[in-house]
């Protein structure tokens, strides 16, 4: 959490993320939690303790940096950096928390050596592969390649052949899966020809749900542990059931007045009301990374009603129309995600709202303050 200054409160519930884990679980053999960027917006050290609790042996972080925590809070589980050594800084990290790198560049595999070498330790590494998003890793053509090089070294082993699927979410491109699958499991025949016991990891929360044939050795669930399913709004969205979202977010009603029609509300005056109408002033703005892209479009939850957002989100407040909710008073809370009851606001709906994805505002609402509840 970086956001310090408001009374936003970020709710989790890592009962459900538990849970979502044992879901996952009895999907995929061996499911590694992805808990990079803060865990999703759901804290890295709550969520690393409580799924190691709940059995995760292997964990993966983003940067090395945050590898190096999550080692910290859970020394007893393997950490898998997902970014790879960077910087000076992070060849040093590697080797002092015996972290387990993807590595996709030759350069990266020499400096991770001379590192080791320096430390005096070794250190395993995971091979990323690029088989499709045309982002970080080796070529699909350069097994061999990779093979070569890691015969001269000493001190790199490699235990992990990985690379990333760019449309698991999507059946509409379920071919372009098909094709990554088929390139990945040529990779993998190629390395274990030349005797590189690696184990292979593909599969990310859609295609935990929705590939089988890309499970390999080590699965990736991401956001499918935060509640979010990755078909959602396709045809197998069925797939993803029963997964609970693990993050509230709320704030409160600061002021409350009343307006004649015709009067406008906020910045720039967007919005006109057609008839007298009970304003509601909430706590929460863009500067909360509650998005200025919600103006006019959002709604939140009061007293277990939806409310719409009124005009313009402003840097720290927001304005709602309390008609559905007249006994709405200063100081009631206001969620902008989650909430109690049956009309609770997904975060699929919020993101749509925001034109954005589950894991933007998981990641980006998640930064606020927190508090961990059952
Ligand atoms: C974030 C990430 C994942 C998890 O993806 P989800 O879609 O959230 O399940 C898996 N692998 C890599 C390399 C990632 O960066």
């Amino acid at each position: 959490m970086s956001i310090w200054y408001n009374h936003v409160r970020t709710r989790i519930r890592m009962g459900a993320i538990v849970d979502n884990f044992t879901l996952i679980r009895g999907r995929a053999a061996n499911p590694a939690p992805v808990i990079k960027s803060d865990a999703y917006g759901h804290g890295l050290r709550e969520t690393a303790r409580a799924l190691f609790a709940a059995g995760a042996r292997t964990m993966a972080a983003g940067t090395v940096g945050e590898a190096a925590v999550l080692k910290e809070t859970t020394p007893g589980a393997e950490v898998i950096s997902l970014l790879g050594p960077i910087d000076a800084a992070d060849y040093g990290l590697v080797c002092e928390h015996d972290i387990i790198p993807f590595a996709g560049s030759s350069e990266q595999l020499l400096l991770l050596e001379e590192a080791a070498s320096r430390a005096g330790v070794p250190v395993r590494v995971a091979l990323k592969f690029d088989t499709g998003m045309s982002r970080l890793g080796f070529g699909a053509d350069e097994a061999g390649g990779v093979a070569d090089l890691l015969e001269g070294l000493g001190n790199v082993r490699a235990v992990m052949a990985a690379s990333h699927l760019a449309t698991a979410d999507d059946p509409d491109q379920d071919g372009y899966a098909q094709e990554q699958a088929g390139r990945f499991e040529g990779i993998l025949h190629a390395l274990h020809a030349r005797g590189l016991d690696v184990q292979g990891s593909l599969a990310n929360s859609a295609a935990i749900f929705g590939h089988p044939r890309t499970h390999h050795g080590l699965q990736r669930p991401g956001i499918a542990l935060y509640g979010g399913n990755p078909f959602h709004g396709t045809g197998l969205a069925h797939l993803g059931q029963g997964l609970k979202q693990g993050m509230d977010v709320a704030s409160r009603l600061v002021q409350v007045r009343t307006i004649p029609a015709g009067r406008t509300v906020s910045y720039g005056r967007t919005f006109t009301a057609t008839q007298e109408t009970r304003v509601g002033i909430v706590a929460v703005g863009y500067a909360d990374n509650y998005s200025r892209g919600l103006s006019s479009r959002a709604q939140m939850l009061v007293h277990g009603r939806r409310v719409d957002v009124l005009g313009r989100v402003c840097m720290q407040l927001t304005a709602v129309d309390l008609g559905p909710v007249p006994e709405a008073a200063v100081g009631d809370e206001v969620f902008v995600l989650g909430g109690p009851g049956g009309n609770a606001i997904s975060a699929d709906e919020l993101a749509a709202w925001w034109g954005t994805i589950t894991y933007e505002v998981f990641c980006l609402l998640g930064q606020n303050p927190r508090e961990y509840v059952e």
